[in-house]
């Protein structure tokens, strides 16, 4: 299969591919930014089409209603769209109440991030946690602070939010000129464009003017007393802000700053146009033995996220994989490694924005859904020949718990294999207390445990209630030193676990005893993510 690609094509389909997330706080403006953006890209041909799948889906948190929703939330997980001859895969993060490891996860498949601020509120609290996972990997970040039609934070105070909470340099590459009412326009610092808004703009084309002397008379015309200030502001940016460093912004410590107001569709052709001409390509992607890099020939991929059974009566499970190199074709053969076993990939999914079509090829950055009866796990990897196991998707210290108690002691051994397929499948992490035979849950959003109660039911036919435990936050402690971390064990044995790989975590009643016990303990080494085995 490798010998048949041309290293041109290869090359050129890396390169025009985009594989983004976007990552905010609810309410931010996520969902009409998602949909103005497939506009763009001619995916959908209304306004409205996402907002309304919103509303059903944030309607219920019933697992059943969710089973059926099912068909339409996977859909929009992956959205991929193409833009001035560019494919763009953009993938779904979600928010609110289904905010889950899954959208962590989602976070390690992506080569950038757009980061949406709501210019009334600044940083926000969930903004602030996708991006402690989003520097991870140093991913690079462009941001759109959002609703200027509006009266929010002055902009310069919205720049130093984001530089002083979330530890990156802004680089302004658009500057609002007033907001709210007197909301007048942008002007795009990047390529000297003035953009004057209208808040019945709504068009798809956005018509810049162009001033290439910011001294020009005709911006007194166009914007009156707002002219002097604009240039006053251009002044003091170029002054005391950070001047645009693409390197910087690949590296994850500096981002561009866009301002607009998404529902008004006024900023986001804009936001576009830079984001395909600044944001990476497919990256290369480490494994526990080399760096792969897109541009191979050999086709390799990554599972990253598992989707269960979309239809009750198939007991079927949808693997997300993130092509990292090579060229996938319909019905290739590949090793996945973790089982030692060739599969054949016949009934894979593209993620289009419409609808979901058959596969014939798919590149580095697009992901392609595979149907499996739970043989794949998150992190598997796959490869035409060569053993690798690619890294970077780690589990993430949950921020829930809950006991399981079991309702008829007869179905120990179903609770016992459900909980442990589950886990495995990355749907809620397990941990059995060194102390007792409890099942302890954590996750990183709660409605995680109602789904895992009714797949319980359905899949397994145990029934069982959850139990509020004393645990607030957990951490993988390892330390190179046995007798410190046996010491360690020996004193917090009623708080230590063993979770689903047998890893060794402390679970901490509160924030502060884990803070204290951290301090009490220099030696040891507390994780808050793991790497899966
Ligand atoms: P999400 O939760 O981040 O997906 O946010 P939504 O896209 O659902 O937006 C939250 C609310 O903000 C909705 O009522 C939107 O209509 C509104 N909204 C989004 N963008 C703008 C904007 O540019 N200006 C104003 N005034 N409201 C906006």
């Amino acid at each position: 299969m490798a010998a048949d690609i041309s290293l041109k094509q290869l090359t050129r389909e890396v390169d025009k591919r985009r594989t983004f997330g976007i990552i905010s706080h609810p309410d931010a403006g996520k969902t009409t930014l998602t949909e103005k953006l497939l506009l763009y890209g001619g995916a959908i041909q209304m306004a409205g089409t996402i907002k309304s799948r919103k509303a059903n889906r944030y309607a219920t948190s019933d697992w059943m209603a969710m089973e059926q929703e099912r068909g339409i939330s996977v859909t929009t997980s992956v959205m991929k769209f193409n833009y001035n001859g560019f494919e763009i895969n953009l993938l779904d993060t979600p928010g609110h109440q289904d905010f889950s490891e899954d959208t962590y996860r989602v976070l390690t498949a992506v080569d950038s991030a757009l980061m949406v601020i709501d210019s009334a509120k600044g940083v926000e609290v969930q903004t602030r946690k996708l991006m402690d996972v989003c520097r991870m990997r140093d991913t690079p970040i462009m941001t759109f602070v959002n609703k200027l039609d509006r009266d929010g934070l002055d902009p310069l105070d919205i720049l130093e939010d984001i530089e002083k909470t979330l530890h990156i340099e802004c680089a302004p590459l658009s500057w609002p000129i007033g907001m709210g009412k007197q909301f007048q326009g942008t002007y795009n610092i990047h390529k000297k464009q003035l953009h004057l808004f209208s808040a019945t703009h709504g068009g798809r084309i956005q018509e810049g003017i162009v001033i290439t002397d910011i001294n020009d008379p005709k911006l007194d015309e166009l914007l009156g007393q707002h002219a002097d200030e604009l240039r006053m502001n251009l002044e003091l940016i170029e002054g005391a802000g950070y001047p645009f460093d693409r390197e910087r912004y690949l590296k994850g410590l500096q981002t561009p700053v866009f301002f607009g107001s998404a529902i008004n569709n006024f900023g986001v052709q804009e936001l576009l146009d830079t984001f395909v001409e600044l944001a990476p390509p497919p990256q290369p992607r480490q494994t526990t033995t080399r760096e792969v890099s897109p541009y191979e020939p050999e086709f390799s991929g990554v599972a990253f996220k598992i989707q269960a059974n979309m239809d009750p009566a198939h007991r079927d499970r949808l693997a997300f994989v993130r092509i990292c190199s090579g060229k996938f074709t319909r019905g290739m053969k590949v090793r996945h490694h973790r089982l030692g076993k060739e599969i054949q990939i016949a009934n894979a999914t593209i993620f289009m924005a419409q609808d979901r079509t058959g596969v014939e090829e798919a590149w580095p950055g697009d992901i392609i859904g595979v149907h499996n009866h739970g043989t794949i796990r998150i992190g598997d990897t796959f490869t035409e020949k060569e053993p690798l196991k690619f890294t970077g998707i780690p589990n993430f210290a949950p921020e829930h718990f809950r006991r399981v108690i079991l309702k008829n002691p007869l179905k120990s051994k179903q609770l016992n294999k459900g909980l442990t397929q589950l886990s495995e499948e990355g749907a809620v992490q397990l941990f059995r207390p060194m102390m007792n035979n409890d099942y302890i849950l954590g996750a990183v959003g709660v409605l995680q445990f109602d789904v895992i109660m009714s797949r319980l039911k359905d899949e397994y036919g145990v029934d069982a209630v959850y139990e509020p435990v004393q645990t607030e936050t957990a951490r993988w402690v390892t330390c190179d030193q046995q007798k410190i971390l046996d010491q360690f064990t020996r004193e917090f044995q009623s708080n230590m676990a063993l979770d689903a790989e047998g890893a060794l975590t402390y679970l901490a009643p509160s924030k502060w005893r884990l803070d204290y016990t951290m301090e009490q303990w220099p030696d040891i080494v507390f994780h808050t993510t793991r790497e899966k085995v």
